[in-house]
């Protein structure tokens, strides 16, 4: 069953989440749905009747520190009481907006496993690195740095190979392209978790992706999912993609 993540970064107040779902819902399929709000909606979002309950939520980004004078963040703590299940860690747009180290990144894994939430840890290469031949370098560098941290604990992880250069760009890496960056990803797994737990662990594409490439980038080989960004705002387009993993 492919797993259907929205990332809906810093769009959708309170009030637009609950007219999404309203419209969303009755188009939901049936495919593991995780939907990523701001943390300022997420109340509206666990608290919105026509959410369907297979529709899991998400925050976008925590702390690492359990409380303090950290102004403007939130905790895994939190997070996890407000409702949330899942947490997006090193989204490209944290890595290099925000100028977060793969140090951090493993912090913030760490804090979520403490409070049961589920990481789903993003790796990427930038345009520069893949001309420069780099891609499994850096992509297995930040999965290296999040690797102790995720098998720290023994709760589930998603992985979601995103290169910085397909998202919100238009520009969609190709199903041979992702195929081969998560086989990649899929082998160091093998390495440290053995073949059997590597396969349990979901790698999701994003970058660009839309109605009408989804179903080529789940047909590829090891896309376990994806992680959709602006075509997620839409309850249309979104559940277009989920259906065209059916
Ligand atoms: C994302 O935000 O993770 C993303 C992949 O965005 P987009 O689909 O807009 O490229």
């Amino acid at each position: 069953m492919a797993v259907i993540a929205g990332n809906w970064k810093m769009h959708m107040g309170p009030k637009e989440t609950t007219e999404f779902f309203a419209d969303f819902t009755p188009r939901a399929s049936s495919d593991e749905l995780i939907v990523f709000p701001p943390a300022l909606s997420l109340a509206a979002a666990v608290s919105c009747p026509d959410r369907a309950p297979h529709v899991q939520l998400g925050v976008q980004n925590i702390h690492w520190e359990e409380k303090g004078a950290f102004t403007g963040e939130v905790s895994a703590s939190m997070a996890a009481e407000a409702g949330a299940a899942f947490v997006l860690i090193g989204h490209s747009e944290r890595r290099h907006v925000f100028g977060e180290t793969d140090e951090q990144v493993a912090w913030k894994i760490a804090a979520a496993g403490r409070h049961g939430l589920i990481p789903v840890v993003c790796v990427g290469e930038t345009l520069e690195e893949r001309r420069g031949d780099r891609v499994a370098e850096v992509i297995l560098g930040q999965l290296d740095a999040a690797l102790h941290a995720l098998t720290d604990g023994d709760g589930r992880f998603l992985i979601a190979y995103e290169p910085v250069w397909a998202i919100g760009t238009g520009e969609t890496a190709t199903p041979s392209d992702a195929s081969e960056a998560h086989a990649t990803l899929r082998s160091r797994l093998e390495e440290r978790l053995g073949v059997g737990a590597a396969a349990r662990v979901p790698i999701l594409y994003g970058g660009s992706v839309k109605p009408g490439n989804a179903a080529e980038l789940l047909a590829a080989a090891d896309v376990d999912g994806v992680l959709v960004g602006g075509a997620s705002l839409d309850p249309e387009s979104f559940s277009a993609i989920a259906s065209a993993a059916e």
